[in-house]
């Protein structure tokens, strides 16, 4: 299959010519069952119709992901919730009101349209109206209902530019939208809403205290806050080792010059081992590590830095061959939440206290 990339703005309030025709044979190839990578506010999307169970299937081969971690639904308008859902809650509004369009998705319980395919044999279905305005238009000439998980080959970063998604779908997608790098960085907070109170499934973007201010209560599911436990998690998705880059990557969590001080002697001894290596570290800390390759995530002061930086970064660990990454930890409320549980599992939850 040849790959066609169309260049797009995300978020144009118009949109030339040029960008609507690319949106509009976008749409048009996700109605006729084929495949579009496209950018949100989050990170890069593979999109197929949602109410085609072929175009599922499609999917899930092209990323190379078990069919039983199911997609999430993307919507261009709220309205449009009540053909997918069999049931609106009073809380689906309230969260809608707060933050959509935006980085939330909301699990409900499923309509009979809404193919077995997409939601891995669950009966519920999860759903989002994403910011980005190209891809609420794409999303609109489609058909109004695309399924699309994040644009990546299964167990690699999530793409937060258009060349990683060409890294990983060249000749699997029919169309690739690049619309530049992604604003956000981390996959969508997703929250269950078919159970009482609502469950954070994965933290993201609009973290717990934000939730808490719109819904009487939240909890976080517990096999997120005790990941070593062995627990299942409730999102199908959240059990995969994610996130990994090829090399062997280690949390370094403690003070910052400890950690600094760990990072350096372990990269010597690797080094000397045959061993190519990385640190992933703050702006704050960059200029203490010694290793073959020493890279900047964000500043600890800017947690969004982080969040927008970390999968390209440790996308560029591979392209450089680096064989052992260090990273510092993030570990933080709000947004470090989200942080954490991503690099916690790129790393394959390999933490070292110093
Ligand atoms: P991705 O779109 O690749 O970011 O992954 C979608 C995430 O949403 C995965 O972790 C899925 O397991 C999760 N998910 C999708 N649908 C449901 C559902 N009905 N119930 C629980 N989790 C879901
Ligand atoms: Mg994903």
């Amino acid at each position: 299959m040849k790959t066609v990339t169309e260049r797009i703005r995300q978020d144009a309030e118009k949109f030339t010519p040029e960008e609507d025709q690319a949106l509009r044979l976008g749409g048009e190839i996700i109605r006729g069952g084929g495949l579009v990578a496209f950018p949100t506010e989050t990170v890069y999307g593979l999109g197929g119709d949602a109410l085609n169970r072929e175009s599922a299937r499609k999917i899930y081969a092209a990323k190379g992901r078990p069919s039983d971690n199911p997609l999430i639904v993307h919507i261009s308008r709220f309205e449009d919730i009540g053909k997918i859902v069999s049931e609106v809650p009073e809380n689906a509004v309230r969260l809608a009101d707060a933050f959509w369009p935006g980085p939330l998705t909301m699990i409900l319980k499923k309509a009979a349209c809404v193919p077995k395919e997409v939601t891995g044999g669950l009966d519920t279905v999860a759903v989002r109206l994403p910011a980005s305005a190209a891809a609420r238009k794409l999303i609109e000439y489609s058909g109004g209902y695309v399924a699309a998980p994040s644009a990546n080959r299964s167990g690699r970063p999530s793409p937060t530019l258009a060349r990683y998604v060409q890294e990983d779908m060249d000749g699997r997608v029919e169309m690739i939208l690049d619309g530049g790098q992604v604003g956000i960085g981390l996959e969508s907070t997703i929250v269950d809403l078919t159970v009482s109170p609502p469950q954070i499934l994965r933290p993201g973007y609009v973290t717990e205290e934000m939730l808490e201010q719109v819904l009487e209560g939240v909890d976080m599911d517990a096999a997120l806050l005790n990941e070593d436990s062995g627990q299942a998690p409730k999102a199908p998705g959240m059990k995969y080792r994610h996130y990994a880059p090829k090399g062997e990557l280690v949390v370094v969590e403690g003070s910052s010059d400890r950690v600094a001080e760990y990072i350096n002697r372990a990269a010597e001894a690797d080094r000397h081992a045959g061993e190519k290596t990385g640190v992933l570290g703050s702006r704050e800390l960059l200029a203490e590590y010694r290793a073959d390759v020493i890279k900047c995530v964000g500043s600890r002061g800017d947690e969004e830095s982080i969040a927008r930086n970390l999968f390209a970064v440790l996308r560029e660990f591979d392209e450089e061959g680096v064989t052992k990454i260090y990273s510092e930890s993030f570990s933080s409320p709000g947004l470090g939440q989200a942080i954490m549980n991503r690099l916690l599992k790129a790393a394959g939850h390999r933490v070292i206290r110093v």
